[in-house]
């Protein structure tokens, strides 16, 4: 039998999730602060709640996405609603850091209520698709109860453990690998349009590009899991020879007048190293001053 859901929260992502839900045949209710955003889904077949404590007296599973912890907070933690909370599986998939997760944990817990922590690795349109991944942390328990609704949610779906924070440490740590390249891209086409070249012919070579960037990527985290930072035959590039080619993103920008405060603070990283005599090591040699 399938459990009755509640969520909380029709925003763009809470819209998707429950649409999700009724097409897979959850039982789902739906509140809003503006009621008239959960039109659309009763429509489909949602459940509409008058208040967030009726929505989770009729729910066994409560999912929550407004848009931070402070909004989730003032939710739960008002009137009767946290007496309605005993027994229920809570599952946060608003954002938030991990220190948030990890308070939510405390309180929620203290309620009688289990509780996962998610962080969606997907915009609304992939929510409910195949390889879609939503990372969860916090209560085995729940995770393992309600596995058949948090796969129809994103087949992606993995339990990263026990610590509360650490789903949403692991989205923090994946989106910092994604702003350096969205950053470093941005960066690229400025040196790119200086130099006359179009953003098309930027473009059609990331692609080719792409493989040696991943292999470099992966290259780098392997080498940094093992501590393997001096140079070795498998080293595919010397400190000494990225910071040689590096020079020249700092000369383009010096020259056409564009702006470096990245490079500035790259350069201050690979000048931290190579001061020390670390030209011959591998890129990976740079992740303690990271630490
Ligand atoms: P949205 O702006 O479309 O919806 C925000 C929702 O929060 C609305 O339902 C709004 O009514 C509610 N809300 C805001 N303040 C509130 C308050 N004080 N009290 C009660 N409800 C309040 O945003 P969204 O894109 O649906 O994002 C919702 C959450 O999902 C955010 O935490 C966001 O970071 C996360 N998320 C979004 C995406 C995405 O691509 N849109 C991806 C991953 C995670």
């Amino acid at each position: 039998m399938k459990s009755n859901v509640c969520v909380l929260g029709a925003g763009r992502m809470g819209s998707s999730i429950v649409r999700t839900l009724l097409d897979r045949n959850y039982p789902t209710s739906v509140w809003n602060r503006t009621a008239a955003k959960c039109q659309p889904l009763a429509a489909l077949g949602a459940r509409l709640v008058s208040s967030v404590e009726a929505g989770i007296r009729s729910a066994d599973v409560l999912i929550i996405n407004v848009l931070d912890y402070a909004a989730s907070d003032a939710l739960l933690k008002q009137g009767n609603v946290a007496s309605a909370l005993a027994g229920k599986a809570v599952i946060q998939l608003t954002s938030g850091s991990a220190r948030l997760a990890r308070e939510e944990a405390r309180w929620i817990e203290a309620q009688g209520a289990g509780y996962l922590d998610g962080a969606i690795l997907a915009t609304p349109d992939f929510i409910g698709k195949p390889d879609t991944a939503l990372l969860y942390s916090g209560s085995r328990a729940v995770y393992e109860a309600n596995k058949t609704l948090l796969f129809a949610l994103g087949g992606g779906t993995s339990y990263v453990g026990e610590v509360p924070g650490q789903a949403s440490a692991l989205d923090t740590a994946l989106l910092t690998q994604m702003w350096g390249g969205l950053f470093g891209a941005l960066q690229g086409m400025a040196v790119a349009e200086a130099e006359g070249l179009d953003l098309e012919t930027f473009r059609s070579h990331l692609s080719a590009f792409k493989p040696v960037v991943d292999a470099a990527l992966f290259d780098a985290v392997d080498r940094t899991k093992a501590r393997r930072f001096a140079g070795d035959d498998a080293t595919l590039a010397s400190l000494g020879a990225h910071y040689s080619a590096f020079r020249h993103l700092l000369e383009a920008c010096q020259e056409r007048g564009l702006d470096a405060a990245m490079p500035r603070a790259m350069d201050g990283i690979f000048k931290q190293a190579l001061s020390r005599g670390r030209a011959d090591d591998d890129f990976a040699s740079l992740f303690p001053l990271f630490r």
